[in-house]
């Protein structure tokens, strides 16, 4: 995975949820706006906006009207159809006339929403198709019921016509059920909905690739990622995505507004890299992409980072075509600090852990992650977005010129904020002692095993000479999860951590122990279907950690399960155990890792990180489905707004945050409205 930490999932999220934010901390920001379908969304704050130079505002600011032009290419990208539909229903919601209380009416609206936050007709993650809880009639009779000049009727069509061509693609369950097709032994490339190919077969698709590559070729360009593949006249050809070409209108409108950005960049770095970004957008040519990502991940000092285009491929069922995307951040100086001196003193952890001395590197080097502050987000990263990024995606690049891994500071605080008083805790905490420490120092204690986890855990340890790194198999991903989450629990209490200034206090590493403990015991099985195993790495390494430490303690009653008026708690009663506990597993993993031993991984992920106790299981689900919490959730952007003077010099860049989610989406819609609503 080239962006780890997906949030959309509820992968590392939903295990937050339970850390709320310091209660001394009185925060007044609302970071909720709406809840409907499966969808939460919420805001999230710009911390240090205000406080930036004015040429670094005018930067962010250029670079997001550049991420805001780009709206309509994504919605292009997941559907053929996905701006005719959104269009119509746009009209229908903003001028009909009739009862908007109506049953009808109101799940049009859901159903609209849920457009807007899947950048078209199908789920964000799930990808099948929305399931309209309006009927046909009703909205035949509401598109009739509008002015007809503000639908997306074309030259030589009608009103009928429109919708004898686009109903089934919204009402038909049989027609294009799915975004992205992944079930083996069907042609994935005609059956899957995406917007990447026409006309051909996945055959023809693959074969018209593999013509392409040069096994020899050590820095090959990503071939097919900036274009849709068409078969046209019986010849089958790339239309690619560039000015002047597919989706030119709205390239040339990014364009503009990179050039701006350009005029005020921090460096000379900062400004070659926007303008590769600029030529790729003109010339389409992938040896400029290329050329572009070097600069990129070597744009280091910039305070303002950005990322506008072709990313991720995730959305197609061969894996090649890219999604347009943005998201435009600056560095966050405070929480980068705590990073760097989680770095700087790598050799210490390394030296001190209780793993063997055979399996200790003898020098090691800290991975300084950058935590960014994000102040926009479009595209693929919205609304539903990540939490880290970790680009660019060519293998050659990585291997040769290193990548970037960022994490995304105020989006997990927003998430943890917006958490705080949604009942999660209340149903699940033990008691008003837990509660008080995740208060207290959760969110902190969480960050802070994360920074462990990623710079120093999956960095530390060596294999011994001749092991194969793949001789753990299929069990190799959840061991090497819980290799690094055991060496940040291990540490978390350490007086080390309080002499670095890193932790407040002795007791704050127990809120984090108590969220892990419950999180692994019992809370990330919300995630998971009655009947179902633990499939997912980092869920299984949370479950083998917390179940095998609970059944190691048991003799001294370390962790507890214990029931009160029919409900199940998890109750620590012996913290300082619990970190030996950590201590002796984080050493036999190790040693399983260091040594390539297969039957030892396979015995540890088999006895604990995937069989559920369906007692357990059903008990935590009903009582989670009580809190009525929304499973995915994404964002509203701030809005942003140049004050100039009176002969329209930027003079400030002042940021808001009072839009509702409707209000944004229309407002994008009309203002960023950059493409046909057919693009052939
Ligand atoms: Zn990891």
């Amino acid at each position: 995975m080239k962006k780890h930490l997906w949030i959309g999932l509820m992968g590392t999220m939903m295990w937050n949820a339970c850390a709320e934010g310091p209660a001394e901390k009185k925060d007044t920001f609302d970071y909720t706006v709406e809840q409907f379908a499966d969808l939460q969304l919420l805001r999230f704050k710009v911390h240090g906006f205000e406080e930036l130079p004015l040429e670094q505002k005018k930067l962010v600011y250029y670079l997001s009207e550049a991420a805001l032009q780009g709206r309509d290419i994504l919605f292009d990208q997941n559907g053929k159809y996905n701006l005719i539909i959104r269009k119509m229903l746009e009209t229908v919601y903003t001028d009909y006339q009739g009862d908007r209380a109506d049953t009808n009416f109101v799940n049009l609206e859901t159903y609209l929403k849920r457009v807007w936050f899947s950048n078209g007709i199908h789920h964000h993650y799930a990808s099948d198709k929305f399931v309209p809880g309006f009927t046909p009639e009703f909205f035949m009779q509401a598109l009739q019921s509008v002015s007809e000049d503000k639908l997306p009727i074309s030259e030589g069509e009608t009103l009928a016509s429109l919708c004898e061509e686009v109903f089934p693609v919204i009402f038909d369950p049989k027609v294009m059920p799915k975004r992205v097709n992944q079930a083996d032994g069907e042609d994935l490339v005609l059956t899957s909905a995406s917007n990447y190919y026409e006309g051909v077969t996945q055959q023809e698709a693959e074969d018209f690739y593999a013509q392409m590559k040069n096994p020899n070729d050590t820095m090959p360009v990503m071939f097919g990622m900036n274009s849709r593949l068409v078969k046209e006249d019986g010849r089958i050809q790339e239309k690619v995505w560039k000015s002047g070409g597919l989706y030119g209108q709205a390239i040339d409108k990014i364009i503009y507004w990179l050039e701006k950005a350009k005029g005020v960049a921090e460096n000379e770095k900062q400004k070659a890299v926007i303008e590769k970004v600029i030529q790729f957008y003109k010339d389409g040519d992938l040896k400029t992409f290329d050329e572009y990502a070097i600069l990129w991940v070597k744009d280091l000092d910039s305070r303002v980072d950005f990322v506008n285009g072709f990313t991720e491929s995730y959305g197609d069922p061969l894996g090649m075509k890219a999604s347009w995307e943005s998201i435009v951040n600056f560095k966050d100086l405070v929480s980068t600090k705590r990073t760097e001196t989680i770095s700087a003193n790598a050799q210490w952890f390394e030296d001190h852990s209780p793993v063997d001395k055979r399996f200790k590197k003898e020098e090691v080097k800290g991975v300084s992650a950058k935590v960014i502050t994000g102040a926009i987000i479009a595209g693929d990263l919205y609304p539903a977005t990540a939490i880290g990024i970790n680009l660019p995606n060519s293998n050659w690049i990585r291997s040769v010129h290193g990548s970037k891994s960022v994490t995304i500071g105020n989006f997990t605080d927003a998430y943890n904020k917006a958490a705080h008083g949604n009942g999660f805790s209340d149903e699940f905490v033990y008691s008003e002692v837990e509660k008080t420490y995740l208060e207290k120092y959760g969110d902190l204690t969480g960050d802070l095993h994360t920074d462990l986890h990623e710079c120093l855990g999956h960095g530390s340890g060596q294999l011994l000479p001749g092991v194969d790194p793949d001789a753990l198999k299929a069990y190799g991903s959840t061991i090497e999860e819980a290799r690094a989450d055991l060496f940040g629990l291990y540490y978390l209490p350490d007086v080390k951590m309080q002499e670095l200034g890193l932790t407040p206090d002795a007791d704050a590493y127990k809120a984090e122990y108590y969220s892990f403990m419950m999180n692994g015991l019992m809370t990330q099985l919300v995630r998971i279907e009655l009947g179902n195993n633990v499939e997912e790495a980092h869920m299984r390494n949370r479950q083998l950690i917390a179940r095998w430490a609970f059944e190691k303690g048991a003799g001294d009653k370390v962790t507890e399960l214990v029931k009160r008026n029919g409900k199940t708690y998890v109750k620590v009663n012996d913290y300082e155990k619990l970190r030996t506990l950590f201590g002796q597993l984080l050493s036999e993993i190790q040693r399983i890792k260091s040594e390539g031993d297969f039957e030892a991984a396979r015995k540890l992920v088999e006895t604990y990180a995937v069989k559920i106790d369906p007692e357990l299981h059903k008990e935590v689900l009903t009582r989670y489905a009580k809190l009525n919490l929304a499973p995915y959730k994404g964002f509203v952007n701030p809005l942003y707004t140049a004050e100039t003077d009176a002969e329209g010099h930027i003079t400030d860049v002042t940021i808001s945050y009072e839009e509702g989610y409707a209000e944004q989406m229309l407002r994008y819609s009309r203002d960023y409205a950059n493409l046909p609503y057919r693009n052939e």
